[in-house]
């Protein structure tokens, strides 16, 4: 039976795990302080914030550094400048990865955000089933792991992008067109090919990315904020009020499965006239580069961004057929990209993966057709921009999602040894 003191006593240690989240986090968010500012805002008082700080010191998340000049007000300073705080956990490695159809790209991050390592393998795992991707996946996460093993020893989580519907709280794929999975139970299955005992997720590729431009891209912090992600196919993730739209089941965001073409082309969902099969990789391809499109879709050495340097490389020299496909390409952009305005009133859209490239081109066709067809005045004011971030997006909001367990309950890193 749990007595009274047994509950007063897990209530306590349940509220000392806040008061340290609420501390790291702070540091985190605001940069830099003294134990006093952490204390004002915080709300707490100075003696349980020198037992928080010393609790996450020991535990490699927070360090010293320099001292302060902050002033309080105008009065004069008394006595030694405070010393300053900041966030530490150069020990801990958030491990990021992607997979997508025909690249696996993965980040290591610092709990600071600091990349400590990158790196990209080519793949071709529409061709392939699930179990060769799966031993690159694993070949790829264990190179990275052993690559940061001795700057970064502690593992605070992986967390996988996967272009394709994962169930809510789930580490299994429900469903991925463009891979061909369905069913695919990736999360235990790569716990048990590592064989490792480190927490791991599975995400849809595009809420990643999304998480990613809300916490460090150009629009960081703008509380409605949708990203698209151009890639093998087209993700969406939806920021409305500061948080992540999931849905019920947590398939929220397929943007690119919107029906925009009666008859259309056909997806790789097996329907015809969704948003991707008009704005994807494959119908860029067969648009702006007609003569290439074939052998650069069947050649697995090319990761995407190597495809669409093709492309580019046709529009800088003004090849007409390739800049009337890339009008064509920002029209249907802009037309997407008008109906999510309209259902979401967001602040701004960000165009991540290969629009960032071909953004040149069809921004301002995409941008004109939306100020046409952005419904409420306010809508209009909405900025629709070129994501500032790499190709590896989706892993960096990866990397940014393992490091997410840590700022919840910072005890999940074990006191160092000394
Ligand atoms: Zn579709």
């Amino acid at each position: 039976m749990t007595t009274a003191l047994q509950m007063q006593a897990a209530d306590q240690g349940g509220m000392r795990r806040n008061n340290l989240a609420l501390v790291l986090r702070l540091l985190h968010d605001k940069g830099p302080r003294s134990r006093a500012a952490v204390a004002v805002e915080t709300g707490l008082n100075k003696a349980t914030v020198s037992s928080l700080v010393a609790e996450l010191i020991d535990r490699g998340l927070v360090r010293e550094v320099g001292t302060s000049t902050e002033r309080n007000g105008d009065a004069p300073r008394l006595g030694r400048p405070p010393t300053l705080l900041e966030i530490d956990g150069r020990n801990v490695a958030c491990v990021g990865i992607e997979v997508n159809v025909d690249v696996i790209e993965v980040v290591v991050t610092d709990l600071a955000g600091r990349r400590v390592f990158e790196h990209v393998r080519p793949l071709d795992a529409a061709g392939h089933p699930p179990s060769r991707t799966m031993g690159s996946l694993t070949a790829v996460t264990r190179h990275a792991l052993d690559a940061v093993h001795d700057r970064c020893p502690t593992v605070a989580g992986i967390s996988v992008a996967v272009p394709g519907l994962i169930h809510a709280g789930d580490r299994a794929i429900t469903f991925a067109p463009n891979l061909h999975w369905r069913d695919v139970d990736l999360g235990v299955r790569l716990a048990t090919d590592l064989g490792i005992n480190v927490p791991i997720s599975i995400d849809n590729d595009a809420n990643l990315s999304g998480l990613a431009e809300y916490r460090v891209g150009e629009f960081a912090g703008t509380p409605n904020l949708i990203t698209v992600t151009g890639q093998t196919g087209v993700g969406g993730g939806i920021v409305v009020e500061g948080r992540l739209l999931r849905g019920a089941s947590g398939f929220g965001g397929e943007v690119g499965h919107m029906h925009v073409l009666p008859d259309g082309p056909e997806c790789g969902c097996g329907r015809r006239g969704c948003w991707e099969a008009l704005v994807g990789l494959k119908s860029l391809l067969r648009r702006a580069v007609p003569d290439l499109a074939a052998t650069l879709e069947a050649d697995d050495s090319l990761g995407p961004d190597d495809k669409v340097a093709r492309v580019v490389t046709r529009a800088q020299s003004s090849d007409a057929v390739t800049l009337a496909a890339l009008h064509e390409h920002g029209r249907w952009l802009g037309d997407g990209v008008s109906i999510l305005v309209n259902l979401f009133d967001p602040e701004a859209v960000v165009l991540g993966g290969f629009f960032r490239d071909i953004a040149p081109w069809v921004l301002p066709i995409a941008d004109a057709r939306l100020r046409e067809l952005a419904i409420a005045p306010h809508a209009r004011q909405c900025r629709l921009a070129a994501s500032t971030l790499a190709f590896s997006s989706a892993a960096l909001g990866g990397a940014l999602h393992a490091a997410e367990r840590v700022f919840d309950d910072p005890a999940v890193i074990d006191v160092r040894r000394t």
